[in-house]
């Protein structure tokens, strides 16, 4: 596996393999990585000819200083990984690459209500930090492809936003969400639950799930993790293209952002339309 961690290095190394016709697939993550990056690199090598996938851990789209510095490193085990995996290109820049200029008054990106529901909403700047670093990324791996888990819906709906803005020439790929055996999506934040919270984590998807075969509503969901000991940011069904209040006849999402402790913890389900209570 090739590793790069210049910018410009990386601009023209790419600008070779497009130049050989090979189709680039790009996976970006911020490292400690598990089952659900794995899955889009294998799907990437699926659908591109040479893929790329970048580990930075960027600071500009944590709106909590305490979840930066906390954030999982696990560099020997991401390499062992990625090359296990068949990744072709690691890209690894340097906070001051991605960053020359420093990581304040940077520009801002139209999301319009993206930026305030939800996640926008208990994230403040959250989401204008992912496309600071997500138009930087793009930029410098030009991919063709760009895969991306369906866990971080709003976000996947962040990107579709930036790559019109950016007017790019770049197809994105949504990806189920991969979950360990007991059904908790697997994130790599999951590594900072300690054994008690790690054996609570699974009843946020079983919550989805109850809303997703109608027994339980939204509000007996919250309800039950309440009682588990969870603070819920938000647990809401809404319409899959806007995130507004679904009705019952719209393709709808529930979607949920809670934490255990410290740690805070997001999970999704698509719902069959008609066949949920609200
Ligand atoms: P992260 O390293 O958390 O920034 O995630 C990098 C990419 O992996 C994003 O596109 C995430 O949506 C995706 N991802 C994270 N967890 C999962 C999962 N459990 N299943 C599928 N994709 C995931």
């Amino acid at each position: 596996m090739t590793i790069i961690q210049q910018s410009a290095t990386l601009v023209e190394f790419i600008y070779k393999q497009k130049a050989k016709g090979l189709k680039v697939g790009f996976v970006p993550t911020m490292g400690a990585l598990h089952n659900g990056h794995i899955e889009l690199i294998k799907a990437a090598e699926n659908s591109s000819d040479y893929t790329v996938c970048s580990i930075f851990v960027n600071p500009t789209q944590f709106n909590d200083p305490a979840d930066y510095k906390k954030y999982p490193n696990r560099l020997p085990q991401d390499l062992q990984l990625l090359t296990a995996a068949g990744n072709d290109l690691l890209f690894m820049p340097a906070v001051d690459e991605l960053y020359p200029n420093g990581v304040t008054n940077l520009e801002r990106y139209e999301l319009g209500n993206l930026e305030t529901m939800l996640e926008g909403k208990f994230r403040p700047g959250h989401f204008q930090g992912v496309c600071q670093v997500m138009s930087r990324l793009l930029k410098a791996v030009n991919p063709d492809l760009l895969f991306m888990g369906q866990k971080d819906f709003q976000q996947c709906m962040v990107i579709r936003r930036l790559i019109e803005l950016m007017q790019l020439d770049v197809e994105l790929i949504t990806i189920p969400t991969v979950r360990e055996a007991d059904g908790l999506a697997m994130s790599s934040r999951n590594l900072r639950l300690t054994p008690e919270q790690r054996k609570k984590a699974p009843a946020i998807f079983r919550s989805l799930q109850q809303i997703k075969d109608g027994s339980a509503s939204v509000a007996e969901a919250r309800k039950m993790l309440a009682d588990a000991g969870f603070r819920t940011d938000y647990l809401e069904v809404v319409d899959v293209n806007t995130l507004e209040m679904a009705t019952a006849s719209q393709n709808a999402v529930a979607l949920v952002a809670a934490y255990l402790g410290e740690v805070r913890l997001i999970d999704n389900l698509v719902l069959p339309v008609n066949k949920k209570q609200l």
